[in-house]
């Protein structure tokens, strides 16, 4: 697995746009260590005994149901993976972290409610707060004892949560925080013991505070009648004079933006391994339904557009683990090859904000990767998948928000490409000099290519040419509008779409490479799944880039740029129909997703 310090260039967060990693060096789920697996056995096991029997009352929000669940998951220590174990916590690593959100994902109003406590209701605690702050609540909010809950967004502020309205101002006595104001859409907030609030001191400093449930002046609302995640709660809050100790600031005034952001950080990247998780179970029971099924004498999982779609579902899904369990090993790697005398939280805190681009493509591909698959998987159960005694209805409503809240997708689109920008001027990551040297091969003309020969060859030159059309459509962008980059949305999202599909596109084929030369049974499917996603996404990005092109030059110059484009995009045809349908095949072999843990 990948160890090399952050401080090299090869690992830096966004690098894989500029460097090549090899396979060796790139982690996959075949490299879980035992110990790894049994988390997200036990992870898995628990929600399928203690959870999913009671999905009819959870729907209902049969009262305390939910609170019950998270407090026997805290039992069995499901909810300390983030704290360190002097707290009381499992100080689970990336991996594992990551694995065990997955396994939560077989009821998703639980995945997301464990969510909302042990990751984004916990982390503020875990890396900014004081001493006496992480005794005093860590060690409850490992064990379910307290449960906790982020509370960032209000009626008037989501994704601009910098304009939150919640004001803070320390009483006559000094003594306290007096808190006014209203909270909006907040996960586990009609149960939870400990709130951490955002609010602005003196309505201007925005600060974060550690507020507890029984604090006069301060209300729940009642439950939000949601699209899906119905067995969540969601409520809003309310904050009427409500007095809180001076000593339950957490981290600085004025620089809660900093707890806010570094949180949903974290939080983003757990997010795209629910969805992770969600996706596969959508898979599997695709499958097992289309085997059931028959119409016109023959089962559903027979016809080649069914296949299609089990196929295509798989290689999906093939992708965004490929890039999850890569970034968890890459960050993983990160934290304990660090000095081992240096503040260990701080410094996780520091990798994490490093790989805040990978973060962000998690919870993007993650979250288009479970709406797409959940979509299918309602085509798939015809009428049935309309039902609402299928499950698939409801994974097909539970799956929407994902692409909404920790950031919606359009946020982080442009956040990817704004990390970039901010890494390339910062000179972070080279990635000017790596355009000026495209720009001077671009001058020098096309030379003689020999057709690729190999295995994966002509994939490895898709990628690299992936890599140079990120280059191209991004320079020309940048240069055209400098510093305004950012007000042309439309192009900034072109760029983050091919980002995105880079990162999958290296990802897989590297781990297919891997599994190959570790001459897994599985590598030849591998390699299938490696080669249909890098030749589909290889058109997706020529059109990103064509996009992206057309609306920054014009004249000349544009004819040359899509001349350019053109001669970088192209790549050999590949029979992705014969592809799809061996895919699918392995799929209903086993009535699941075939790589897992490969
Ligand atoms: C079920 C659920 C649970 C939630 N749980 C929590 C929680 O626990 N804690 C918490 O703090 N919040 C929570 N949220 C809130 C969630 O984070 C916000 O809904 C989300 O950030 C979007 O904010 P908004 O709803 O105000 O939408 P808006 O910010 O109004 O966005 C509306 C649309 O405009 C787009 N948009 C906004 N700004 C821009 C821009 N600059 N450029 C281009 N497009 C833009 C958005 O992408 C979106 O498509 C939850 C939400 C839901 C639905």
């Amino acid at each position: 697995m990948a160890t090399t310090p952050v401080s090299q260039a090869l690992n830096r967060g966004g690098a894989f746009l500029i460097t090549s990693i090899a396979p060796e060096d790139v982690f996959t789920p075949a490299d879980l260590t035992d110990d790894q697996r049994l988390i997200g056995q036990t992870a898995e096991e628990f929600v399928a005994k203690e959870v999913v029997p009671n999905i009819p009352q959870l729907e209902l929000h049969k009262e305390g149901l939910l609170a019950q669940m998270l407090k026997k998951a805290g039992e069995i220590g499901l909810l300390g993976g983030a704290i360190p174990e002097s707290y009381g916590g499992a100080g689970l690593d990336k991996v594992s972290a990551t694995i065990l959100a997955e396994k939560l994902a077989g009821y998703a109003a639980f995945a997301v409610s464990h969510g909302g406590h042990a990751g984004i209701g916990t982390i503020p605690i875990v890396y900014f707060g004081t001493e006496e702050q992480k005794k005093k609540y860590l060690p409850k909010i490992a064990t379910g004892e307290l449960l906790s809950c982020y509370c960032l967004s209000e009626p008037q502020a989501g994704s601009d949560a910098l304009a939150a309205r919640t004001r803070a101002v320390l009483s006559p006595d000094g003594k306290s925080w007096i808190l006014n104001g209203q909270k909006m859409w907040i996960t586990n907030g009609g149960f939870a013991d400990v709130y951490i609030v955002f609010a602005k001191v003196d309505g201007e400093k925005f600060s974060c505070f550690i507020v507890e449930r029984g604090t006069p002046g301060f209300t729940n609302g009642a439950e939000e009648h949601k699209m899906g995640i119905r067995g969540s709660s969601t409520v809003p809050i309310f904050f009427e004079n409500a007095h809180i100790p001076k000593e339950n600031l957490l981290h600085e005034i004025g620089r809660g933006h900093i707890v806010a952001f570094n949180t949903l950080n974290v939080g983003r990247f757990s997010l795209g391994a629910y969805c992770l998780g969600g996706a596969k179970k959508v898979l599997e029971a695709s499958s097992k339904y289309s085997k059931e099924r028959t119409a016109f004498g023959k089962q559903l999982a027979e016809f080649g557009l069914i296949k299609a779609k089990l196929g295509e579902m798989a290689i999906r899904i093939f992708a965004v683990e490929s890039m999850i369990y890569r970034s968890a090993g890459m960050i993983e790697g990160a934290v304990s090859s660090g000095d081992s005398a240096a503040d260990k939280t701080k410094q996780a805190m520091e990798v994490l904000e490093e790989y805040a681009i990978e973060s962000s493509i998690s919870k993007v591909v993650g979250s288009e990767t479970v709406d797409f698959c959940v979509d299918e998987g309602v085509q798939i159960f015809g009428g049935y998948g309309f039902h609402e005694d299928y499950p698939v209805a409801r994974a097909y409503r539970d799956s929407r928000v994902n692409r909404i809240f920790e950031g919606t997708n359009e946020i982080n689109r442009m956040l990817i490409i704004q990390m970039l920008m901010k890494r390339a001027t910062a000179g972070i990551l080279p990635l000017i000099p790596a355009a000026k040297k495209l720009g001077e091969e671009i001058l020098v003309g096309p030379s003689f290519e020999e057709a690729a020969t190999g295995a994966f060859a002509e994939e490895e030159r898709s990628l690299a040419q992936a890599k140079k059309i990120f280059l191209l459509a991004a320079g020309t962008a940048v240069e055209k509008f400098r510093e305004k980059l950012a007000d042309n949305q439309e192009i900034v999202a072109a760029l983050s779409n091919i980002v995105m599909d880079v990162y999958a596109m290296e990802s897989s084929l590297r781990r297919a490479q891997k599994s190959a030369a570790a001459r897994s049974s599985v590598a030849a499917v591998m390699a299938d799944a490696a080669s249909a996603f890098i030749y589909d996404a290889m058109d997706r990005i020529e059109k990103e880039a064509r996009t992206a092109l057309a609306a920054t030059a014009d004249g000349d110059t544009l004819i040359t740029q899509l001349a350019v484009l053109r001669r970088f995009a192209k790549h050999a045809p590949l029979d992705t129909i014969a592809i799809r349908r061996r895919i699918a095949d392995a799929v209903l072999a086993q009535d699941r997703y075939p790589f897992e843990g490969r």
